[in-house]
């Protein structure tokens, strides 16, 4: 099985349990970007994503 990119939003928010799951790096930066934004109202780079939030799973 392919490796799955994760963000689990508890891991930042104590309210949240919004979970992030791809096998598309790409993409579960992207959801997880719109989703702190939107959700959040915080702006991360993808970067800052891919280093500090998402896990490989
Ligand atoms: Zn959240």
């Amino acid at each position: 099985m392919a490796d799955a990119h994760k963000l689990d939003c508890e891991s930042v928010s104590d309210t949240c349990r919004f979970i992030v799951q791809s096998e598309d790096e790409e993409e579960a930066v992207e959801l997880a970007r719109n989703h702190m934004k939107e959700v959040h109202d915080q702006e991360y780079s993808d970067d800052e994503l891919r280093e500090e939030h998402l896990q490989v799973v």
